[in-house]
């Protein structure tokens, strides 16, 4: 009897409709880059039993070093790929363990690194990120879906796409060696990148009003910012075990910044983003062109890379990399993941977030569909979502790289930035939380106050810049020793259930709130909020101190070490109640 229940729902479950033999699949997915192949092992973890492809165009196994962009991961990502994907491993031994995010200001003429205002920690984060060699992480992934039983076919272009609705399989056609291969299937995403095959296909192409641009080169060797000066006092916080070269090193100037990222093959990835009003993408779009702008900008970089300039080993632009998409998830069991939908900008690393987040959407859609379960509200819903989180992310660069070369203000926009991430997205993401309707029907005041607060913010700094012209002064900020923000970092790996994620919630609004306040008081700009303002004796204040004084060449004085070890274990739990 159990037996021919058993059967029948078998039968009535679309995935059963495939011979196992033919060339039919529960999920073809178009493109093996990041987000495709994380899409297949994402959906092999939740479907053990789909039937999945993946079609590549690239000859595998890809290049190291000078694969692709996108080396480095914050936290939502590095959650994902180490602990939700379970590669941990991998990235702990094959890649490099990042040392956070560093950034050194304009001084002059830049020629003194020690006498630059910087922002970054003497300390790994508390919550683990990496840099990764693109070309050796795809390969790694490319092992993985063999493993795990997903085909993936390498050196294969496809050239056609037949979008069905209803219960019409999907049709693709692909070219391997000079012959054509037809597939069906139910479902089939796209994650062929910058192509877009299906926002092509289905015309679903927006344009993006962020248009800056990028170059970068990949040089074969180590390229150290601790390398640059001997002063000992600079360097003294620093030592082998975590050295600055393991940062994300970014070096900011007005209207743009450049990338330096070490990668596990030994090379480093250098890039140039900028915004085309300040810096035209003709100033720096061939590699002689590039190496001479850095040299002026960055003479201490530019040298690095002359002296060595015969170990470069690429050169790449992008014009006008942001990209966006009218929605990504449909019933018509299409969904579009990683840049074939969108991606808005490099400054804060948000690429595989986003992968992370379009992926846990479209495997619940698959998921819930194979089980014979309805889609209907999920779709627009999902759809909404991930334009949400876009949107928000898309505040905090849109019409603001101006504020970048700002010794007083970017300070200030870099924390604030932060805590909005690990507050929202990173709070609602490495708990896992992100695909469940209930989270949005019980802490939709929370978010709305959240993003509320962002763009209030956000406009508040534009202004803050436009009423203070910016100072060039030196100092450091070491962000390992700013208390509540360790603690907000640290505070992602906690295991929360309903309850403490709720509390969590409300506790980050009122952190938010507290934070929101303090900067609007210390810019001394006067500004209106559709909400009153509101105390709160649970969160953490005054830690905007160290970031307000330096930039300003007030003296700080950096609280005892006791002191510090009190205050960071209180913030291990920030503003808890
Ligand atoms: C300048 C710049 C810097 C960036 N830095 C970062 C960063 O530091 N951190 C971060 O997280 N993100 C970063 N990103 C974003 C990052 O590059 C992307 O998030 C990520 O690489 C996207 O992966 P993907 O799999 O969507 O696309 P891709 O990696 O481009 O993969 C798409 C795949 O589809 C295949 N394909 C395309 N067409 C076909 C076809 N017709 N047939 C078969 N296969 C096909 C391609 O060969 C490719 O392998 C950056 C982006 C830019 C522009």
């Amino acid at each position: 009897m159990i037996r021919w229940k058993k059967f029948v729902e078998l039968l009535s479950s679309p995935r059963l409709m495939a011979d196992s033999k033919s060339q039919h699949y529960d999920v073809i997915i178009l493109g093996g880059g990041l987000a495709g192949m994380t899409c297949a092992l994402h959906c092999r973890k939740q479907i053990p039993e789909a039937k999945i492809t993946i079609i590549e165009k690239a000859v595998h196994p890809v290049p190291e070093a000078t694969h692709k962009v996108g080396e480095s991961s914050v936290e939502v990502g590095a959650h994902y790929l180490g602990e939700f994907l379970g590669f941990r491993d991998h990235l702990e031994n094959e890649q490099i363990p990042k040392m956070g995010l560093r950034l050194f200001f304009d001084r002059g003429d830049n020629a003194k690194i020690e006498e630059r205002l910087e922002v970054g920690g003497t300390q790994f984060p508390p919550h683990q990120s990496y840099q990764f060699d693109r070309g050796r992480f795809e390969n790694f992934l490319a092992e993985q879906c063999i493993d795990q039983n997903i085909d993936f076919v390498s050196s294969a272009r496809i050239n056609e796409i037949e979008v069905n609705k209803r219960k019409v399989d999907h049709r693709i056609r692909y070219e391997k060696e000079g012959e054509e291969t037809e597939l069906t299937s139910r479902w089939v995403v796209d994650a062929s990148g910058r192509p877009g095959l299906l926002k092509r296909k289905l015309t679903l192409k927006k344009e993006s009003d962020h248009k800056n641009n990028s170059a970068w080169i990949r040089i074969g060797k180590r390229v150290k910012v601790d390398d640059w000066s001997n002063d000992a006092e600079w360097g003294k916080n620093f030592s082998e075990g975590h050295p600055r070269w393991q940062s994300t090193n970014h070096m900011l100037g007005e209207g743009y910044w450049i990338w330096i990222i070490p990668l596990s093959s030994g090379s480093t990835s250098i890039g140039i983003v900028a915004d085309p009003e300040k810096h035209p993408l003709s100033e720096f779009n061939s590699q002689e062109k590039f190496i001479a702008w850095i040299e002026k900008m960055q003479p201490q970089l530019g040298a690095d890379i002359r002296k060595d300039e015969f170990q470069i080993q690429d050169f790449r632009a992008i014009k006008r990399y942001a990209t966006e998409c009218k929605e990504l998830f449909s019933s018509d069991r299409w969904g579009i993941v990683g840049d074939a939908g969108f991606f808005i900008d490099p400054f804060y690393s948000p690429g595989n977030d986003f992968i992370a987040m379009a992926n846990f959407f479209v495997c619940e859609l698959i998921d819930r569909d194979l089980k014979g379960k309805s889609n209907l509200v999920r779709v627009p819903l999902y759809n909404k979502l991930f334009r949400l989180f876009y949107q928000g992310t898309g505040a905090i660069f849109k019409n603001n790289y101006h504020l970048f070369g700002h010794h007083q203000i970017m300070p200030v926009k870099i924390v604030w930035d932060w805590m909005v991430y690990w507050t929202i997205t990173g709070h609602i993401v490495i708990q896992e939380r992100l695909t469940d309707p209930k989270v949005y029907l019980r802490h939709m005041f929370h978010l709305k106050r959240l993003n509320d607060l962002n763009e209030l913010m956000q406009g508040h700094l534009r202004e803050w810049a436009k009423q203070s012209p910016p100072e060039q002064l030196g100092g450091t900020i070491d962000t390992s020793k700013m208390c509540f923000l360790m603690g907000a970092n640290r505070a992602l790996g906690d295991r929360l259930d309903d309850k403490q994620f709720a509390d969590r919630f409300a506790s980050n609004v009122r952190q938010m709130e507290t934070l929101f306040w303090e900067i609007v008081d210390h810019s001394g700009l006067k500004i209106k909020a559709p909400f009153r303002r509101r105390e709160h004796a649970d969160a953490t204040k005054g830690g905007f101190e160290m970031v307000f004084r330096i930039p300003s060449g007030e003296p700080y004085e950096m609280p005892m070490e006791d002191d510090m070890q009190d205050k960071a274990s209180m913030a291990e739990t920030p503003a808890m109640v």
